[in-house]
């Protein structure tokens, strides 16, 4: 697909941030040319239109820009996959480690019920560790993960290993 190409070529990386050694893919230049952002959107609105997908779980912050306008044009409501203390409502959290200690996610109890059917959004897999704590969490109330999506993997992480059978979509590799 010749989107792809400009998708890939309109994200920045920026090295040493934020540490020394890490080469930070950044997509806020992305979202500064409208046509690969909204190129960006299609490409995953026309994988899960026909999905029957009732939940697109977005995760803090990067998995809230690009999960809206999924979930609108694919006629499926958002969940807000949080880190702690950010949510007023009751919730459900799960812990999972980073490479320095652990960190938490957190959901609003009742915004999802057992039998749905959700896509979990985020800009960027490393590791894994992320979608897999956003796994956990719609599976523990009876959510089905029909598909991990991601505008960027980093395959030399091999996140993707660690997710088990819940297939995992990217767009471009950094
Ligand atoms: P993982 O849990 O190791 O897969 O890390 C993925 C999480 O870290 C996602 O929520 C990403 O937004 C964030 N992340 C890690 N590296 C980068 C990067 O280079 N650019 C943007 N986000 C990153």
């Amino acid at each position: 697909d010749q989107r792809l190409q400009k998708i890939a070529s309109a994200i920045r990386v920026i090295p040493n941030f934020p540490k020394p050694g890490i080469m930070f893919q950044d997509i806020t230049t992305l979202l500064l040319d409208p046509t690969a952002f909204k190129d960006t959107i299609d490409l995953f609105v026309e994988r899960y239109r026909s999905k029957d997908i009732s939940v697109v779980a977005g995760i803090e912050a990067r998995g809230f820009i690009f999960g809206p306008p999924i979930a609108l044009a694919i006629g499926a409501k958002f969940v807000p996959m949080r880190k702690p203390n950010k949510l007023p409502g009751e919730v459900i959290s799960e812990e999972y480690s980073l490479e320095y200690g652990t960190d938490k996610m957190e959901m609003h109890v009742g915004a999802v019920r057992a039998g749905e059917r959700a896509l979990i959004i985020d800009d960027l897999i490393a590791t894994g560790g992320t979608l897999c704590a956003a796994i956990r969490l719609l599976e523990r109330v009876g959510v089905e993960v029909v598909e991990c999506a991601c505008v960027i993997e980093l395959p030399e992480l091999k996140g993707r290993d660690r997710l088990g059978d819940r297939p995992l979509f990217v767009l471009v590799e950094g």
